[in-house]
């Protein structure tokens, strides 16, 4: 039997909100982001006129309040894109003198690095490093002249964990990361602040890439949107993220917490809603649910669409898992459809869960989505 990973504290009827959650990182998608059409932090639509700037931003972000433009700044845009000290104040006094010119190259080709190579995931990942640091900072002097609270999710580090605690629970996938990524971020963070360089290792980039590759979400609006650009890539490169409408739909890519403990059903028990019209993250029950149940999420559009099959659309989907998560899906579903119908076990994907779990964690109550039996 396949552990249970989140379950629901109290009995909910369907339709029923769960819980709401914010994003620990977001990344718009990168057409939204050169239009100016959203804002950068909550990935809500900005209304014509009304787009906040930071004029020394160099990754062209807009903004739909100064609150957001406060937050993501604090929490990773400064420190990325933008010439201030990283730190506050009281902190950076003693420090040597900031090269502002090799910032601004660093960041530069921190830029068009995520133009050339498209991807989410790498920007994902700096910003996770930067909210770390920020987060790092603040607990060093948290009255310092200039600190703002970078944190707009005490709920997730309630109890005692960080957000390092949680990622370090979550699975992940094993890729290689490119060495020039390694570089250009490593410049972006060292000079910024020197020593900053120590967390982009070769192995340690690796793991977040996969982290974030694996648990990250599509932020979707209602039904979602036509107009993303279709990748050129083979199938298998093409980045996914998990969302019940497909990640064609989404405007952008996001890290929550604990909705990353979500295990995937093709017959999920809830689905993740932005109904606020921004990143936070509704978990809506898709029908009534006993205390105890567990939280599944479809991680794809496991719907069978008009002309297709029972069999092609279970195969679209498991090839899709296969493709995004690595994993053979052996949910209730499946099976079921399977039993009824031995022959649309043709041409499966037929691996086993290739995701991992980091080391301390393999011994203890993994997180785990294993199909292992
Ligand atoms: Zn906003
Ligand atoms: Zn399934």
């Amino acid at each position: 039997m396949r552990k249970k990973i989140l379950v629901v504290t109290k009995d909910c009827d369907a339709g029923e909100v769960i819980y709401k959650e914010n994003p620990a990182v977001t990344v718009l998608d990168f057409d939204l982001q050169e239009k100016g059409t959203h804002c950068t932090h909550c990935l809500r639509l900005i209304q014509t006129g009304i787009a906040i700037k930071l004029p020394t931003d160099r990754f062209n972000s807009v903004y739909c309040s100064k609150d957001c433009l406060a937050k993501s700044k604090a929490q990773s845009q400064g420190l990325l894109f933008g010439l201030e000290p990283p730190v506050p104040l009281g902190l950076s006094l003693g420090m040597p003198q900031q090269d502002t010119t090799a910032r601004e190259a660093a960041q530069s080709a921190f830029v068009d690095y995520i133009k050339k190579n498209g991807k989410a995931v790498p920007l994902l990942v700096a910003r996770f490093i930067a909210r770390q640091v920020a987060n790092e900072t603040l607990k060093l002097i948290p009255n310092a002249v200039g600190a703002q609270p970078p944190s707009d999710i005490p709920e997730a580090e309630s109890g005692g964990y960080t957000m390092y605690d949680h990622l370090e629970r979550l699975r992940y996938l094993d890729v290689k990361a490119p060495e020039e990524e390694i570089k250009i971020v490593s410049r972006v963070l060292s000079s910024a602040l020197p020593g900053l360089e120590q967390f982009v290792t070769e192995e340690r980039h690796a793991t977040l890439l996969g982290k974030m590759a694996y648990n990250s979400y599509g932020v979707c609006f209602g039904d979602g949107r036509d107009d993303k650009p279709v990748s050129a890539e083979r199938p298998e490169d093409v980045e996914k993220t998990r969302t019940p409408y497909g990640t064609s739909k989404q405007i952008g890519s996001a890290l929550y917490l604990v909705s990353a403990y979500a295990s995937h059903s093709c017959a999920p028990s809830t689905r993740p809603s932005f109904s606020s019209g921004t990143s936070e993250l509704y978990l809506v029950a898709n029908r009534v649910l006993k205390k105890g149940d567990e939280i599944t999420v479809s991680y794809v559009d496991s719907t069978q669409h008009a002309g297709e099959t029972t069999t092609d659309a279970r195969r679209r989907r498991r090839m899709e898992l296969a493709r995004g998560w690595r994993f053979a899906c052996s949910c209730t579903r499946c099976q079921s459809e399977l039993l009824d119908n031995p022959a649309c076990a043709d041409g499966e994907p037929i691996q086993k869960d290739e995701s991992k779990i980091e080391e301390p964690f393999i011994m203890n109550e993994s997180p785990s989505g294993s199909l292992d039996p």
